[in-house]
This record gives C-alpha cells, sequence and structure tokens, in this order.
C-alpha cells in the first residue's frame, strides 16, 4: 500500500482541465505499461497500477472528480465517498485489476486484449473464462424493426466473498511445487520407439504455477461463482436465424481475475401468424371474394409496416401474385428492403342462399363465365405469375 498519496493529476500525468478523453487515455496508457501480468514479481509496476487505477476511479467520474477538486484526498475517504464504505485504505490489486477490466474489457475488447497479451500463456488460457452461447427468439415485427434485448444471462461471476482471487481471508498463493512454477511438468512415457520425455501441463496447478493452500470457501479457490446477469444486446434489423453476434467479454469471467470469456447470441426467428419469411421477402396470402377477382377493385392488405391499398384489377385469377415494393425486411448490411408478395386465392362461397344460388344459375348460362378450354397462355402466365 501507497504510504503518502500523491495527486490523481500528477499520478495521470494529465493537467487539472484535462477532458475525460485525456485522463481515459492517459489512464490507459499507464495500466498497459503497469499491468502485473506484464510485470510479474515487480512490486513497484504493481504499485503504480493500483495508484493509476486508484486516480482513474475518481478522475473518471464526474462527481467524484470534483469532490476531489474542492477538499482532495481527504473528501474520499469520508462517508458518501461512493466506494462501498471501504473507502481507499482498501482499493487493493484485485479491485484495480476488476477496475480496469470493468473498464477496458467490455468494449472494443478485441484490439486491448490482443494488444494485451500478445502471446497467450498457458496460464492465461487456463484462466480465461469459458465462452457462452445463448439462443434469442425473436418476431418477425422484431426483426423488420431491429430490437434493444436485456438478455438473462447464467454465467459465472466473480466471487464476492474473495473479490475474485480464489484466496482465504488472509492466505496467499504459493509457487507450485510439482512444476516449481512452471506450469508444466515432464513426465518419461513408454512407446514402441522406447522411452521419451513428454512435456505437459502439470495437473496440481493446472499451469498456473501456483497452488493456493487456503482457496476461499465460497468458491473454493476458483474466484467466480454462479449467478445471472442482465446484458443488453441491441439486434440490427434484417437478421436471420442462425445468425449470431459475439459479445465480447460478456461470457463466464476467468478463473481468479482471469479475462472473461464472450458471449455468442445466436438469433432464432419465431414463426408468424401470417407472414412467411422468404430471404427478405415476405410472402402474404390474400383470399379474395370471386366478385372482387372479377370486378376489381382495392382492398386492405397487412405489412410489417402497417396496412395498405392494393388494386385488384378487373379479372384477376386465383394465384396472381402481388408485389408491394419494399414492404419486406430490411437488408441487413446494405440499404433497402426485400418486397412483400401478396398471393391472391379467390373464395368460393359455401352457403348459397336460394336467391344467390338463382343469380349464380343465371351467370352460369353467360359464356363468359367457363373457363377456356385449353387455353396454354393462360396457364403459362399463371404459373409465371406465381413466381416459386
Ligand atoms: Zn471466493
Ligand atoms: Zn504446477
Amino acid at each position: 500500500m501507497l504510504m503518502e498519496k500523491r495527486d490523481y493529476y500528477e499520478v495521470l500525468g494529465v493537467g487539472r482541465s484535462a477532458s475525460e478523453d485525456e485522463i481515459k487515455s492517459a489512464y490507459r496508457k499507464m495500466a498497459l505499461k503497469y499491468h502485473p501480468d506484464r510485470n510479474p514479481g515487480d512490486k513497484g509496476a504493481e504499485d503504480k497500477f493500483k495508484e493509476a487505477t486508484e486516480a482513474y476511479e475518481v478522475l473518471k467520474d464526474p462527481q467524484k472528480r470534483q469532490t476531489y477538486d474542492q477538499f482532495g484526498h481527504a473528501g474520499l475517504s469520508g462517508a458518501g465517498a461512493g466506494f462501498g464504505g471501504a473507502g481507499f485504505g482498501g482499493f487493493d490489486l484485485s479491485d484495480a485489476l476488476r477496475a480496469f477490466m470493468r473498464d477496458f474489457g467490455g468494449f472494443g475488447g478485441g484490439s486491448i486484449f490482443d494488444e494485451f497479451f500478445g502471446g497467450a500463456r498457458s496460464q492465461e488460457r487456463y484462466n480465461r473464462g469459458e465462452d457462452l452461447r445463448i439462443r434469442l427468439d425473436l418476431t418477425l415485427e422484431e426483426i423488420h424493426s431491429g430490437v434493444n434485448k436485456t438478455l438473462k444471462v447464467k454465467r459465472l461471476q466473480a466471487c464476492d466473498t474473495c473479490g475474485g482471487s480464489g484466496l482465504a481471508p488472509g492466505a496467499s498463493r504459493q509457487t507450485c511445487p510439482d512444476c516449481r512454477g512452471n506450469g508444466q511438468v515432464r513426465t518419461m512415457a513408454r512407446t514402441l520407439f522406447g522411452t521419451i520425455q513428454q512435456v505437459k501441463t502439470c495437473p496440481r496447478c493446472r499451469g498456473t504455477g501456483e497452488v493456493v493452500t487456503n482457496p476461499c470457501p465460497n468458491c473454493r479457490g476458483e474466484g467466480r461463482i454462479a449467478g445471472t446477469s442482465s446484458v443488453k444486446v441491441h439486434v440490427p434489423a434484417g437478421v436471420s436465424s442462425g445468425n449470431y453476434m459475439t459479445l465480447e467479454g460478456q461470457g463466464n469471467v476467468g478463473r481468479n481475475n482471469g479475462l472473461p470469456g464472450n458471449l455468442v447470441v445466436v438469433f432464432e426467428e419465431k414463426e408468424h401468424k401470417i407472414f412467411t419469411r422468404q430471404g427478405n421477402n415476405v410472402i402474404y396470402q390474400l383470399p379474395i371474394s370471386f366478385t372482387l377477382a372479377a370486378l376489381g377493385g382495392e382492398i386492405g392488405v397487412p405489412t410489417l409496416n402497417g396496412d395498405e391499398m392494393l388494386k385488384i384489377p378487373p379479372g384477376t385469377q386465383s394465384g396472381k401474385v402481388f408485389k408491394l415494393r419494399n414492404k419486406g425486411i430490411p437488408h441487413v448490411n446494405a440499404y433497402g428492403s426485400g418486397d412483400e408478395l401478396v398471393q391472391v386465392t379467390v373464395w368460393t362461397p359455401t352457403k348459397l342462399s336460394a336467391e344467390d344460388r338463382d343469380l349464380l344459375q343465371a351467370l352460369n348460362r353467360s359464356p363468359s363465365f367457363s373457363p377456356p378450354e385449353s387455353d396454354k397462355s393462360f396457364f403459362r402466365k399463371l404459373k409465371d405469375s406465381l413466381g416459386f
């Protein structure tokens, strides 16, 4: 722990009027330089990392920054400082690591992780949290408009008791006696070709090089426990079943404050009551009356954008498809949308009054009411208009 607190602005090397972005970028630089994973065993670097993180935690928060500007360190150690009552005396390395992961692990994850963990050692691989996969059911309306969702995700979270360290209060990590901290052990194996030496991950410490003799009772030393979290996701318009989205750092947290895994959200389209999706077109089956088909007219048709009026020309045959341009699903990675294809079916009346029957029988005597004997062009046209 630092005996005397330095000025937070001085710690981050920024002026007192520095913008939020300047503070953030100054901290990011320092955190990357002094992060314990880059400076194993270097106590000086560890202190600098903690100091910078503490300074950043205050200066990034406008309210805390104002308090600090007005009252200095004294203003933050008292009640109401907003640090969970722990004050800064209790701001230890695991707090600093968690604060760092929280602010820099969640977004732009790929780049900073790559920069940071260029060559992942086996320990980091072991400690990294698992990726998780979750299915998200969407209605066609949600797919059409795009939607923000909050997912309930069952995942491993940092253990509250030990703050993710996996250690019982007062306990510490020790170098694994089996591999002397290497994380790897050599064994002799007998094969057909004689005895050969093999190198494998140390089974005792599972490659971490360290053992915990007195693990945290809450998480049994893993530093994480099962829980449920809310994760927000923005689904863009136009996705399809089987499309997925990777949310960096939203999977299981890592063992002992290791990197979190990712959360893969796989989309699944729910069946729609009246529309069928075909690519980005939606198909709608519209029954129309025999008189509308024969006389022509207008009829209201539902679309994903609300009702539209559709013109039915006189003499419309059953099966004819009408296109409502751009009333389908938006293209997910391009401008524009698919169409709505309205296929009409001429509905035949099933209950006739005596009067109806007389009228129809009178019509039936007219030659225009019989279909043509073998009008090939008529059937070809009909087939073409179906389009599928
Ligand atoms: Zn624990
Ligand atoms: Zn070992």
